[in-house]
C-alpha cells in the first residue's frame, strides 16, 4: 500500500470514527500523532512531571514487522506501516511519569522522521514504546540525523528481511539509544499505524546521531518511506519537560 495514495482516503474515515467514538464529555477533537512542532505550541509548566528513565542493558532481537502477511506479493512490497523492530528483555527497561511505571517493550524505526520540527524532517525517527501494567503507553521519540556513529548503528547494521529470520543483537546499553541532552517535549497523541488508538503520551527528545550508511541501509529497505503524514494539533500544546 502506497503511503501517499492511501492516507487522504483513510484519513476522513480514521477521524471521523474517533470523533464519533469520544463520549459527551470529551471535546471530540481529534488527538493524533504524529504532529509538526512549532515555537508557538511549546509551553513551560514548572509544575510538570519529570520523565524518569531507569534503562539497564538488553540483549536485542530486530524483527521485521509485517503487514501485509495475507498478499501474494507480500515478501516483496514494503507497507508503510511496516518496519524493523528490537524487542528488548522483559524488564530491561522502563520510564515513570507521577508514580506511574510504564515498561520498554520495544523500539523501532519510520523513514523519514514522523514528527517535524517546524515543518522540518529528519532521515530517520526512533520510537521507544512503553507499556503500564494498566495497558496505557508511552512513547520516546528519537530524531536521528545524520553524524557520529551510535548504538543505532549497532542495532540496524543488518536488517531482519520481511520474510526470514530476526537478527539477534549482543547486549546493548539502552541508555546511550538517547541524546546526551535531557530536554523533551511532552504532548497527549495516538499511536501513528492503524489503529491509530489516542491517550498515548508522548515525549520527543532533541536528536541523537547515526551514520549515513545506517540511514541509507534503512531508507534502502523502506524505499518509499514508513511514515504517517503529521496531524494537527487541534490546539494541543507541548510541555517541556526534563528527563532524569
Ligand atoms: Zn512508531
Amino acid at each position: 500500500m502506497n503511503l501517499k495514495r492511501s492516507l487522504p482516503a483513510l484519513l476522513p474515515l480514521v477521524l471521523a470514527t474517533s470523533f464519533f467514538a469520544a463520549g459527551p464529555a470529551e471535546s471530540g477533537t481529534p488527538k493524533q500523532s504524529p504532529v509538526n512542532v512549532t515555537p508557538g505550541a511549546i509551553r513551560f509548566d514548572p509544575h510538570a512531571p519529570k520523565l524518569d528513565v531507569t534503562y539497564g542493558h538488553s540483549a536485542l532481537e530486530l524483527k521485521y514487522i509485517r503487514k501485509d502477511a495475507d498478499k501474494a506479493d507480500g515478501c516483496t512490497v514494503r507497507d508503510h506501516e511496516e518496519t524493523e523492530e528490537a524487542e528488548v528483555e522483559p524488564g530491561s527497561g522502563h520510564v515513570t511519569v507521577a508514580g506511574t511505571r510504564y515498561d520498554l517493550v520495544q523500539f523501532h524505526f519510520h523513514t523519514p522522521s514522523e514528527h517535524q520540527f517546524v515543518g522540518h524532517s529528519y532521515p530517520l525517527e526512533m520510537h521507544l514504546v512503553h507499556r503500564s501494567a494498566a495497558g496505557k503507553l508511552l512513547v520516546v521519540g528519537v530524531p536521528l540525523r545524520v553524524g557520529a556513529h551510535s548504538v543505532v548503528d549497532t542495532v540496524l547494521a543488518k536488517l531482519s528481511p520481511e520474510c526470514g529470520e530476526p537478527v539477534d543483537i549482543a547486549p546493548v546499553n539502552l541508555n546511550s539509544l538517547l541524546p546526551a541532552n535531557h530536554h523533551t517535549l511532552h504532548y497527549t497523541g495516538s499511536l501513528t499505524t492503524a489503529p491509530f488508538t489516542e491517550g498515548v503520551e508522548w515525549y520527543l527528545t532533541t536528536e541523537q546521531t547515526v551514520s549515513a550508511a545506517t540511514i541509507a541501509r534503512f531508507q534502502g529497505l523502506f524505499t518509499a518511506g514508513n511514515a504517517r503524514a503529521t496531524q494537527p494539533l487541534n490546539g494541543r500544546t507541548l510541555n517541556e519537560v526534563p528527563r532524569i
